[in-house]
């Protein structure tokens, strides 16, 4: 790290440390001694050390899980101790707001100003949103009418109940916001939790771990095992004892995740990729469709599921709209996350980094034009913000998520070829329409295949909105009432009076 740049005293003792992981309340190595690096995206190096856990570590994790949810004072507690918890919790990462950036701005790579304001910040709204939650979950009385015995009296209710142990498996774009919305919703209905962190982002899930206890739950209640994806996660994926598995990474992943939980009959929620289409129509107001559209694609260095990675303009603003777009990327400032005058960090890794360059390298052969970009900076894993046009809508670039700062851009005639390009890609995450024409707008929303729809705004999330994929963008739902539905069971009671 450049010596210029200040850390604060708590975040460096936290990376220095011989990290363990939680397994019920006690910090523990890996049964077999093992541990796995973590690294700095900005500078390659190596950040720290984190236990790797095996199937044996996991198996503890979801035992003091299932201990807890079965028989423990966390079983017993009513929903407004659940929900003075979860306020406490959200109350320990405000004051720890700045660690708590500074750890993810060291191990992601996203500038620490950002992850305070946004990964954060949101974190901790949408705990205090899911605390609400804690008191509200309620069952219901039906009228039944049992024809067969038609003289006598019932009662019938349907209870709302906890799900029981969540295995919860995240990617590393927004490590401790993507934890967060797991463990949100878990709290919030009584539920249990393992969380399996990306590989290359393990340390603010420590962190949480930390608070989580400081916070006062119950041993059990959280469980972070440290690990890679193809031995700790596929362990917990396959675990007979985890009730529910949420997952958020890619789709070849989440479908085998999917196939484990039905081994098992494991409920399952998958928040998968994407490859978001933004349209900017005729009558927008350009400037501002230009600057959203560069924020869709550039945001967090293109590692956003629902970025806006596909461009289409109607055409005789398309030109204009691709030389604003690349102005605003040949002007931002690429370096450490840590210096607030930077607009972008670098990608997560080098494998990552190098799947970027792939995508670029063959648009190259592909014919595709270079509008900006398309380079490498610095020693650590940057790519530069890259915009590709006269690309195949039916082609690799346009099809698949590349997963960095490459935006491709396509002009379109009409609203229904603007529609039908939008829904061309097996994604459905989300859309953005930049347009003042209301009418318009609002008879576009319907036809768009995508969980979420934006209009003059992109990837604008809130606590109390639904969000998740259609098509190959997954299952399920996260956030708002739909969250509380994915994390509880129905039971239907009869009682004969
Ligand atoms: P990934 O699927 O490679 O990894 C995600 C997580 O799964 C990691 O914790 C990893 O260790 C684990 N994993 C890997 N192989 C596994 C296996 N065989 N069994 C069990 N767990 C396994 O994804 P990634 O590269 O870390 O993340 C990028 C992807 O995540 C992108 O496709 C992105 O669109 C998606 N994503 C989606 C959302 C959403 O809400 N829809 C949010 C963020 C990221």
């Amino acid at each position: 790290m450049p010596p210029n740049l200040p850390l604060n005293p708590k975040t460096l003792e936290f990376i220095q440390r011989r990290h363990k992981m939680l397994i019920g309340e006690q910090w523990l190595n890996a049964a077999s001694g093992a541990t796995m690096s973590v690294r700095n995206p900005a500078t390659g190096e190596v950040l720290s050390e984190v236990p790797r856990a095996a199937k044996a570590d996991v198996d503890s994790a979801v035992q003091a899980a299932r201990q807890a949810f079965d028989d423990s004072p966390w079983s017993r507690m009513r929903p407004r101790e659940r929900q003075n918890l979860l306020w406490r919790l959200a109350d320990l990462m405000e004051r720890d707001a700045e660690v708590l950036a500074e750890i993810e701005c060291l191990n992601n790579g996203k500038s620490a100003q950002v992850a305070r304001l946004m990964d954060v910040q949101l974190s901790i709204d949408f705990l205090r949103y899911m605390a609400g939650w804690a008191t509200k979950i309620e069952g219901s009385c039906v009228d039944v009418s049992m024809p067969l015995m038609p003289d006598d009296q019932f009662h019938g209710f349907i209870r709302r109940e906890a799900i029981g142990v969540v295995g919860a498996i995240v990617a590393w774009n927004f490590p401790l916001l993507l934890a967060c919305w797991k463990l949100g919703p878990a709290l919030a209905t009584g539920c249990t939790v393992v969380l399996k962190p990306a590989d290359e982002t393990p340390l603010s899930a420590l962190k949480l771990g930390e608070l989580v206890l400081e916070a006062g739950y119950p041993a059990g209640v959280f469980n972070v095992v440290t690990g890679t994806g193809i031995e700790a996660g596929a362990a917990l994926s396959h675990n007979p004892d985890v009730d529910k598995l949420t997952f958020t990474g890619s789709t070849e992943v989440g479908k085998q995740i999917g196939k484990a939980a039905m081994d098992n009959m494991t409920r399952v929620t998958l928040e998968l990729g994407g490859k978001s289409p933004t349209l900017v129509l005729e009558d927008a107001d350009l400037q501002q469709a230009a600057a959203g559209a560069a924020s869709a694609i550039f945001f967090n260095q293109g590692q956003v599921c629902c970025a806006g990675s596909r461009l289409y303009v109607q055409r005789k603003h398309f030109d204009n709209v691709i030389a604003d777009v690349a102005n605003i990327a040949n002007g931002m400032k690429l370096g450490n996350g840590l210096d607030p005058s930077v607009a972008m960090g670098p990608l997560i890794s080098a494998r990552q980094q190098k799947r970027v360059f792939g995508y670029i390298e063959r648009s190259r052969e592909l014919g595709a034009t270079i509008a900006c970009g398309g380079e490498q900076f610095g020693p650590g894993y940057f790519v530069k913000p890259t915009v590709l046009v006269d690309v195949d809508q039916r082609g690799p670039l346009v099809q698949e998520e590349i997963f960095g700062p490459v935006l491709v851009a396509m002009p379109f005639d009409d609203i229904d070829e603007a529609i039908r390009l939008a829904n061309d890609n097996r994604y459905g995450l989300g859309a953005s329409i930049w347009s003042n024409n209301l009418a318009a707008v609002h008879k576009m929303i319907p036809r768009i295949k995508s969980g979420s729809v934006w209009v003059n705004c992109h990837s604008a999330l809130d606590p109390a909105l639904p969000f998740g994929g259609y098509k190959m963008s997954g299952v399920g739902r996260e956030m708002g009432a739909a969250a509380i539905e994915h994390y509880t069971e129905l039971k239907s009671v009869l009682v004969r009076l």
